[in-house]
């Protein structure tokens, strides 16, 4: 690709053209960048680009001759896409960034002072684009900022290491964290699923992980995305579970969401841990058959294959300070509690130690429970 840069600062960019990736792609003649001076084609005798605006106002303006000459020196058939560098134009996204890097050649004009004379623009440019809401002393930053985006999506710029396919935006999410060795830093530990080497297992966190920052940061970007059946149940269970953490919050309980791969492995694991071996196959047979998993939980125990009690142990266990998992089965959302719950905070859910060493089960049918176990 070739990119002609019209500007009064060249040496403002020539440092970043040659470094590191952008640096490699110009030296392997994939990336073809330009620098123009626009000074170089001003007719003004003392070599002035830009004068005080018609009208009064604050700032210079630069002149249209010295632009509209160095276009058309620099693009004389109007082969490039050509660009103002300017606060007020479209916004640059990934998808301006995309359909920029199909262009065969762009030229980016670069701004200073003021801004540019209009009829410049008239005559010489397809469209104004801004790097973001705020306002820059010139065009330059801008320009790079167009040049490295694009040219991570020439083919061959980056290699297989540095692949954009993942990155933010392109899949139309923010990307997932990253992490790196040492696998714990600082006492920090890399999420086991990382360390794993299951490529599923890792696949599903990263999407959700995607999911749950996009979701978190940048919900407008989630109207665009391309979102699978998958993607909007996990929404869905993360807006159950943030309306969750809210409601506890209410009560003065701090909580937090487990991940779904955690939240869904929960009910086979509190099965084996409180239902003990010999009651499991009977009540799997009575309680599993043509039912959501959840709904045996509690089967479990009013069909006493779990062993329970009620009492005072288990308003303790509510209101106690441990730390505790809260699961609540007909969203599918297990989330860490600083405390015990209020018993009124959610119709039926299961609250259990960290260790699954005791478990609280509030029904969902009245008439049952609440039961209270400790571990087979
Ligand atoms: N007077 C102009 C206005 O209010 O729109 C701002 C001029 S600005 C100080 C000088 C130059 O910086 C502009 O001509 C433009 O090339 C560049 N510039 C400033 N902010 C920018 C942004 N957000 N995106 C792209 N270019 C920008």
């Amino acid at each position: 690709m070739r990119i002609e840069v019209l500007t009064l600062f060249p040496e403002m960019l020539a440092p970043m053209l040659s470094g590191s990736i952008l640096g490699r792609a110009v030296e392997a003649g994939l990336l073809q960048v330009n620098l123009t001076n626009i000074r170089d084609f001003t007719l003004d005798k003392h070599r002035r680009t830009d004068d005080y605006p018609f009208g009064g106002g604050a700032g210079m303006v630069m002149f249209p001759q010295p632009i509209a000459d160095a276009v058309a020196a620099r693009d004389p058939e109007h082969r490039a896409r050509r660009i103002y560098l300017s606060p007020r134009g479209r916004t640059l996204t990934q998808r301006v960034v995309e359909e920029l890097a199909q262009e065969e050649s762009l030229l980016l004009l670069c701004g200073h002072y003021e801004g540019v004379d209009q009829r410049a623009l008239d005559m010489c440019i397809d469209e104004e684009l801004s790097i973001g809401d705020y306002v820059l002393t010139g065009g330059e930053l801008g320009a790079l900022v167009v040049i490295d985006s694009v040219a991570r999506l020439v083919p061959g710029v980056l290699g297989c290491a540095e692949s954009g396919e993942d990155e933010s935006f392109s899949t139309g999410l923010l990307e997932y964290p990253q992490y790196t060795r040492p696998a714990e830093y600082c006492g920090l530990r890399v999420p086991e699923v990382l360390l794993g080497g299951n490529h599923a297992d890792i696949e599903a966190w990263r999407r959700e992980q995607s999911l749950s920052l996009t979701r978190e940061r940048r919900p407008d970007l989630l109207k665009t995305a391309p979102l699978t059946d998958a993607d909007r149940l996990l929404l869905a269970r993360m807006d159950a579970a943030a309306s969750a953490v809210e409601r506890l919050r209410e009560f003065g309980v701090a909580a937090e969401r487990a991940g779904f791969a955690e939240a869904d492995a929960f009910p086979k694991q509190w099965f084996q841990a409180f239902v003990p071996e010999i009651n499991r196959k009977a009540a799997k047979k009575q309680c599993f058959s043509g039912r959501r998993h959840v709904g045996w939980l509690w089967q479990a125990f009013s069909m006493d294959f779990a062993p329970h009690a009620d009492g005072d142990a288990a308003r303790a266990a509510l209101t106690g300070r441990e730390p505790s998992l809260l699961y609540l089965p007909d969203e599918g959302v297990l989330l860490r509690v600083s405390r015990g719950i209020p018993l009124d905070a959610f119709s039926h859910f299961i609250l259990t130690d960290g260790a699954l060493s005791f478990t609280y089960v509030q029904p969902h049918k009245p008439g049952f429970g609440p039961y209270f176990c400790e571990r087979t």
